[in-house]
């Protein structure tokens, strides 16, 4: 399908790979509802849509999406009539050693990271069938490798790798797909709002690119652009996938 015209949800669309992936969609003529909880950014962000694609019509949601996902999809119907693609991306990254961490980051991350979008998706499927539409989800290489000290993350996110694929072949037979993308360490506000200073966050991301076969980090345009292709019909035989968007570290072994 051509995105020109499509209803496309993007959720945590007011920062980072969020918000670029919205500018995309918009910039392809998609109606974008923006989800998220600061106004202010959101707003941003649906003012960068209009800049890209002045005439691309938008919606912006202020929502928890750990709250509001009955909300989120009944609002985008009410407004457009019809959905074509859900991103799930909204997330939350947070560390700890598990001598450290407790119940309550268990479960704030894996409220934000995974049951919200149990039920987003839940909520959407009818929607999707309809308009024969797709879902994208936004995991972390951190779904498909482990990592020290970063365990809830990272089962959050094989999780909802688990669930691409179960989802995928659970609406398959009604031509629906269902897709991840797997990002290594991409600058975004992630790092500050996991505790880092901005510098901190910085020397993080500049000593990571040694850990990258490509010889750096990634950037927001370049997992948009990875999302907008798993949405479009350039990927009309892809569903199930998890899609690691991320120089290659994926792949490496230590020796
Ligand atoms: P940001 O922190 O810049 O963006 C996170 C987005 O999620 C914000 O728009 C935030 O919006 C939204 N969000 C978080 N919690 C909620 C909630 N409860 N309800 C609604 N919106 C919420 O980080 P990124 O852009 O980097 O993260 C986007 C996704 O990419 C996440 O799923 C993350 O796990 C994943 N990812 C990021 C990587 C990186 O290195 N940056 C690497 C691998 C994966 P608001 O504050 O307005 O609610």
């Amino acid at each position: 399908m051509s995105l020109a015209g499509k209803v496309v949800i993007v959720t945590g669309a007011s920062t980072g790979i969020g918000a670029t992936t919205a500018e995309y969609f918009a910039k392809l003529g998609a109606k974008v509802v923006l989800v998220g909880r600061n106004e202010a950014k959101l707003r941003s962000s649906a003012a960068a849509c209009r800049l890209a694609n002045k005439d691309a019509e938008q919606l912006i949601l202020i929502a928890d999406v750990t709250e509001k996902a009955e909300y989120i999809i009944d609002s985008t119907i009410q407004k457009f009539g019809q959905l074509d693609v859900l991103v799930n991306n909204a997330g939350i990254f947070e560390t700890g050693n598990i001598l450290d961490v407790d119940v309550d980051q268990f479960d704030r991350i894996l409220n934000t990271n995974l049951r919200s979008v149990f039920l987003l998706t839940k909520y959407a499927a009818p929607h999707l069938v309809k308009s024969q539409g797709n879902i994208v989800n936004v995991s972390s290489l951190a779904g498909l490798r482990s990592f020290k000290d970063v365990s809830v993350y990272c089962v959050s996110k094989a999780a909802l790798d688990q669930f691409t694929r179960c989802i995928a072949l659970d609406l398959a037979s009604k031509n629906v797909r269902v897709n991840a993308v797997n990002p290594g360490a991409v600058a975004t506000d992630i790092g500050i709002r996991n505790g880092m200073t901005v510098e901190e966050y910085a020397a993080h991301l500049e000593k990571s690119k040694e850990t990258y076969p490509l010889g750096r980090t990634g950037v927001t345009n370049e997992v948009a652009d990875a999302i907008i292709f798993l949405a479009s019909d350039s990927s009309s035989f892809i569903t199930g996938a998890t899609l690691p968007i991320d120089g290659g570290k994926h792949a490496v072994c230590p020796r």
